[in-house]
């Protein structure tokens, strides 16, 4: 039997949008099974914590069997090599995503050369969107229906709520 082909997909998730559940969505058809991972170690100060940000993946994320969710912290190929991945996915939504992504793909791939970066464009509705704007506008109470799940929405309201 042919072995299992396991994805990660790491990001801030901060919080998830539509954008992220349509590269989720493609994944989980590519591969046996789909490890979507929040990233712990980034400079900057999250809006949501990280077990809220694995809380919301995990309800938006119910539907598809072979997607887990989880959290990491450290270099992205230590953590592919202790999860038997194979493959990292990003999504691609503009010109301006690429260089950044290029140049992470290239030194990933130098210090794990049989890990491969998967790069999968989102519905081209998704191509501008992305979790600050989310965040931005919710702060103004913006109408940010067609950008993230009802869940998403209910979670922000509250943050704002306590501000
Ligand atoms: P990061 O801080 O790692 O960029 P994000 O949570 O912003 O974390 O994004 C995680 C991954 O999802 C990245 O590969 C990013 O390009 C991709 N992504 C974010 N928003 C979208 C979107 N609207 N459509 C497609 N891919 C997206």
């Amino acid at each position: 039997m042919k072995n299992k082909i396991i994805a990660i997909y790491p990001g801030t998730f901060d919080p998830v949008t539509n954008g992220h559940i349509d590269i989720i969505d493609r994944a989980s058809q590519l591969f046996d099974e789909v490890i979507v991972t929040v990233a712990l170690n980034i400079n900057k100060t999250p809006l949501f914590s990280s077990d809220e940000r694995k809380f919301l993946l995990k309800e938006v994320t119910k539907k598809y069997k072979n997607v887990k969710i989880d959290s990491f912290s450290g270099l992205l190929v230590d953590y592919a090599k202790k999860n038997k991945a194979s493959v990292i996915v990003r999504g691609l939504r503009a010109v301006s995503d690429f260089e950044y992504e290029f140049q992470m793909s290239l030194t990933n791939r130098k210090l794990a050369p049989k890990v491969t970066t998967i790069f999968l464009m989102p519905n081209e509705k998704y191509t501008y969107l992305n979790s600050s704007l989310v965040r931005e506008l919710s702060k103004f109470n913006g109408d940010i229906s067609g950008f993230v799940p009802a869940i998403v929405r209910k979670k922000l309201k509250e943050k704002r709520k306590k501000d």
